[in-house]
């Protein structure tokens, strides 16, 4: 980071910047890349680059492009979500996708949608392909874009050996974020068409998202991009083991392991009990009845046996 040559992102002429929006566009298999300060800019700036004021975009009423952003596209740009229901596996029912998807507006009544959005992974789950190609289809049929939260792209492609461009194919925008799993300080990349990109880069600016000497995050998540990628299958061994010791000491129920995360409920536990414990062991965790850890690349295969052993503790 502090070697990282800098320039004026706001002129376009930071080449670390560059240099990342192009190798991740490449990784992506998309034409360009806007580098934006975080996962919720960046799917505002998509979503605000495919639709319209008064539009509507289809999303998941557990996704985070919904649920977790502060309602920014309809505050922001006038553009009415539609959640929709995900099933256990993140899935929307393809039977009623098709009825949340208004394309004719011969009716004063409708907003028109423009947009469908998908996440993968969702919750740490791996979206299904076959799922993926079909909702694809039913968008496509209808006229309407779509957009792709992949926050966790990179997960999904470790976990079932495939390329991240393979997660993002199909897709006209898709959303990657280099702070989570990754490990880098900041940001997230928009990945597209050059013509929508363009667009998300004049709404990134109407934000207060152009950064000027933004190399040097960027340059983080350029090292990211190259060496911690792979390393995730680290990360999903480590949340099985988690899951698996957690499962031998009981107290707590493991709901789910998906990729790199771990669902407890712990209803019937004492949860002050439980969190002292963890505390002791030097480990902070929102102890509720719904407990969701995560592993990434600041946590070790010896922490995963401290929490382990704390929670046995709590569970005494
Ligand atoms: C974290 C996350 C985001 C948003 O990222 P921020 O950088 O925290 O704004 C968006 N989508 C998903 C699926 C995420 O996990």
């Amino acid at each position: 980071m502090a070697q990282a040559p800098l320039g004026d992102d706001v002129f376009g002429d930071d080449p670390t910047v560059n240099a990342l929006e192009a190798a991740t566009a490449d990784r992506l298999g998309k034409e360009a890349g806007l580098f934006v300060s975080s996962g919720t800019q960046s799917n505002l700036c998509a979503i605000l680059a495919h639709c319209q004021r008064g539009d509507a975009y289809v999303v998941g009423q557990q996704a985070h492009a919904y649920r977790y952003e502060a309602g920014g596209a309809a505050v922001l740009g006038s553009i009415q979500p539609q959640p929709h229901l995900l099933d256990e596996f993140g899935a929307f029912d393809l039977d009623q996708l098709g009825s949340h998807i208004v394309t004719d507006s011969h009716l004063d009544h409708f907003a028109v949608t423009s947009l469908l959005c998908l996440e993968n992974t969702h919750d740490g789950k791996v979206l299904d392909a076959a799922y993926v190609a079909a909702a694809q289809e039913t968008a496509r049929e209808a006229g309407v874009a779509l957009h792709l939260d992949g926050a966790r792209l990179w997960h999904a492609a470790v976990a079932t050996g495939r390329e991240p461009a393979e997660i993002a194919a199909g897709f006209d925008t898709v959303s990657a974020c280099f702070s989570k799993g990754l490990g880098a300080p900041v940001g997230s990349v928009l990945c597209g068409s050059l013509k929508l990109i363009t667009e998300a880069r004049r709404w990134r600016k109407m934000l207060g998202g152009g950064m000027r000497q933004a190399g040097i995050i960027a340059s983080a998540a350029l090292y990211a991009l190259d060496n911690h990628v792979e390393r995730l299958a680290q990360d999903h061994k480590n949340a099985a083991r988690l899951g698996e010791g957690l499962r031998e000491i009981g107290g707590v129920e493991v709901v789910s392991v998906n990729t790199n995360m771990v669902f407890l409920n712990a209803r019937a536990s004492d949860h002050e009990k439980v969190s002292s414990a963890l505390l002791k062991a030097d480990v902070t965790a929102f102890v509720e009845d719904d407990i969701r850890l995560v592993t990434h690349l600041g946590i070790s295969a010896d922490d995963i046996e401290t929490v382990i052993d704390a929670f046995r503790l709590g569970a005494r």
